[in-house]
């Protein structure tokens, strides 16, 4: 038992070394061999590598002047080395049945996600066959979000940051200029492209001498409690519905996200996503259909990256397909979504249950079936609840929160005169620090209890509408025991949670 470990670490840690694909050729071949199809993009035109900046921007560029009328980029902002992040626009931009923005390379080790973008940029453009999507979408891509990480194929933002746990903290400028892009450009459907790693130490347990995963994309949507019932509907009954089948064609295999977590020396899994800190659940809160993709990749240099790209494009082809196909149904869900619950979800339970994984054992190179125990994402049960607010009514001091607020999209007032006003107030019942660092500190976890009080609030005070689209973000953020909320992460220290209220009279501020 002990030397399969040894053995598994050191081939581990060999690959790592040797930066080769973690699969074997055997695997390559049996389960995920490239498509015959040639793919006109920067990595393609030579062996080794990625697609560096540079030959992005040739490859934009070079389109862009031969067709000025069909496709044009602006940039949103620099990385944090520097590096000037484009936003690409295609199709109609005045008169369009559905906006679709999509983004890839969020993740600097996740290539197929930017290559699949540049694929399908280039397809939109040159490809007949596409034409009545560009003529009846409107649509925004950001093909490379991280570039300091992509130019090192390194996961993580220059600082060390992971920019896909950044969604509402906002300490690094890029999750800021991404999140003021994709707002201004207010999509209807917002994709995030990404690679998952299919080897993990974890798998080491099961089969012979080890697991990998068997799937060339997984699903990952948003099952927070507090994200609209229709757009969870529409998600899995329209857009991941009718991709199936163009992945079916392909034999491409599919599952609903997936991902593994060691905790007291057990291993289990957890289905879904309900953290806004992450794009899949902080679009779907901010009634956007939204949808995060991930495709095996990882860990495996250029092996099957033909079959990745192509995954990443087939993907993005369906669901323009089904924004245009089923462009009132989208407007309906998304109206639906703009009538608010009574009643907003602060804390949850995801339903555990045993759960059987196909994966492929790595010695005899054959799918078998794995039990495993999972928690499930897109099956939570509310375990505190607390009456929606009007309004949030937040002090001046704060105003680090109001424009954290408004990069998140959310529009602030502010009262006119001082006011006196009935509020509900926080008062901590239980302040501790997380045993664990995360992203550079110890998160704050919080417990409160609401009280009524009259209080005179002041010209200028903020006040946060909650009738507006984006508002479920305001719940995620400021109420305090959320886990990706405001105190959470420091963002408004402990001290300060009496200076934020809320306003659930049925008076007009
Ligand atoms: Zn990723």
């Amino acid at each position: 038992m002990k030397y399969k470990y040894i053995i598994f670490f050191i081939s581990l840690f060999g690959l790592i070394l040797t930066s080769k694909s973690q699969d074997s050729k055997k695997i390559t071949n049996k389960f995920f061999p490239d498509f015959d199809i040639t793919i006109p993009t920067p990595a393609f035109k030579k062996n080794k590598g990625f697609t560096k900046y540079d030959e992005m921007m040739l490859f934009l560029d070079d389109l862009v002047n031969k067709y000025p009328k069909l496709i044009s980029y602006e940039f949103i902002g620099t990385s944090q080395k520097g590096k000037e992040i484009p936003i690409v626009y295609i199709g109609n931009q005045t008169d369009y049945k559905t906006k679709v923005a999509f983004m890839g390379g969020l993740h600097g080790n996740e290539p197929a996600s930017t290559e699949g973008m540049l694929f399908l940029i280039h397809n939109l453009i040159k490809e007949d066959s596409l034409k009545h999507l560009k003529e009846k979408l409107s649509i925004a891509i950001i093909p490379m979000a991280n570039i300091d990480g992509y130019e090192k194929q390194d996961r993580y933002a220059a600082n060390g940051q992971d920019l896909n746990r950044d969604q509402t903290k906002f300490t690094n400028q890029e999750s800021i200029y991404i999140k003021k892009a994709i707002n201004k450009f207010s999509p209807d459907v917002m994709v995030d492209f990404h690679e998952y790693k299919p080897y993990k130490v974890d798998f080491v347990k099961y089969g012979e001498y080890g697991v990998t995963q068997m799937f060339d994309v997984m699903f990952l949507y948003s099952g927070n409690l507090n994200v609209s019932s229709s757009i969870k509907e529409v998600t899995e009954n329209l857009f991941l519905k009718k991709v199936e089948p163009f992945l079916d064609k392909h034999e491409l295999k599919y599952h609903n996200y997936v991902s593994s977590k060691h905790k007291n020396n057990a291993i289990y899994f957890n289905l879904g996503s309900v953290s806004p800190r992450s794009s899949a659940t902080s679009y779907a809160l901010s009634n956007t259909i939204s949808l995060l993709m991930e495709v095996r990749g990882v860990g495996l240099n250029r092996d099957s990256f033909n079959r990745r790209v192509f995954t990443t494009y087939l993907l993005s082809y369906s669901f323009l397909n089904t924004s245009v196909n089923h462009a009132h149904e989208i407007q309906l869900a998304l109206e639906k979504a703009n009538n608010f619950n009574d009643e907003i979800i602060i804390k949850y339970k995801k339903e555990k249950s045993g759960y059987t994984l196909n994966m492929i054992d790595i010695y005899e190179n054959k799918l078998i079936p794995v039990d495993v125990t999972l928690y499930n994402g897109l099956k939570c049960k509310p375990v505190l609840t607390r009456r929606r607010p009007n309004y949030y009514v937040i002090e001046n001091e704060l105003n680090e929160v109001a424009s954290k607020l408004s990069v998140l999209g959310l529009d602030i007032d502010t009262l006119k005169f001082d006011e006196l006003l009935e509020v509900e107030s926080y008062k901590i019942t239980s302040l501790k620090k997380s045993p664990v660092l995360f992203q550079g500190f110890y998160e704050n976890i919080i417990n409160t209890e609401l009280y009524t009080t009259k209080k005179v609030f002041k010209k200028g005070t903020f006040i946060v509408p909650m009738n507006q689209k984006r508002s479920n973000l305001a719940i995620e953020t400021l109420e305090p025991e959320m886990l990706s909320g405001f105190l959470r992460f420091n963002v408004i220290k402990p001290d300060d949670v009496n200076k934020i209220h809320r306003y659930v009279l049925n008076k007009e501020l």
